[in-house]
């Protein structure tokens, strides 16, 4: 058994909160009864309506993918590139990704069919530490570092704190690689980041996302999140 607004989340109709909006001005049905109770509790068999339309009901899947470059981060793409989902062709729930990954960044990705988990952890309060490795035009100072870890401007704000070091560099070529640990999830932020302190990124990857990351998996595969992982995220 699970509350109602919790159901209707985890489908995808729409957040939680709104779920309970709806709840309490009448709008969703259990068995073809209006409830307006929040505290409801609903099993799997029976048949939820909001706003006169089913709700289709899937159990709740987790997944770790390990997103190759050249790889669309999104359901569908209207070019006809390759999409995550096209990894996913045997598993019979409709999954989606929880965020995403630039087409050519390859590296940890959560993919699932639960609404609600997807926008708890995409919601900008919920501080999850991303692990990003970087391969940089140039060779950053320690200044430049500094900078990174303070945070830079962006055209849409300043970002937060951040983690920043050096792994290696190459003289010869002028170039370096570098680690950077993000809270925050703003639109291409690890390319920009290093976009403006003077350093395009050539090659990027997310190495941990929280307490997870890519071990025993190749690029293109995924394994399923353990209760427990999931337990911890939420
Ligand atoms: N930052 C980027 O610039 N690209 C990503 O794919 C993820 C974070």
């Amino acid at each position: 058994m699970e509350r109602l607004q919790k159901v209707i989340a985890q489908a995808g109709v729409t957040s939680r909160r709104k779920a309970e909006q709806l709840i309490k001005e009448g709008k969703v049905k259990v068995n073809g009864k209006v409830v307006t109770e929040l505290g409801t509790k609903v099993s799997p068999n029976q048949k939820i309506e909001v706003n006169g339309i089913p709700v289709e009901r899937e159990e709740p899947v987790y997944f770790l993918f390990y997103k190759p470059t050249g790889v669309i981060s999104s359901v569908k793409d209207d070019k006809g590139r390759k999409t995550v989902i096209d990894y996913f062709g045997e598993i019979e729930q409709r999954v989606f990704p929880v965020g995403r990954l630039d087409y050519d960044t390859s590296g940890i990705l959560i993919l699932t069919n639960d609404g609600d988990f997807a926008n708890l952890l995409m919601h900008p309060r919920y501080h999850v530490e991303k692990v990003y490795v970087a391969k940089i035009e140039g060779i950053p100072t320690k200044e430049t570092i500094i900078k990174l870890q303070k945070g830079v401007q962006l055209d849409d704000g300043k970002t937060s704190k951040a983690k920043a070091r050096i792994l290696s560099i190459d003289k010869k070529k002028k170039r370096a690689i570098v680690e950077l640990t993000i809270h925050e999830g703003k639109n291409r932020q690890v390319r920009r980041m290093f976009d403006a302190v003077g350093h395009p990124v050539m090659k990027l990857k997310r190495e941990r996302y929280g307490f997870l990351d890519l071990q025993g998996l190749n690029p293109g595969e995924f394994r399923e999140l353990k209760p427990i992982e999931v337990k911890h995220l939420r």
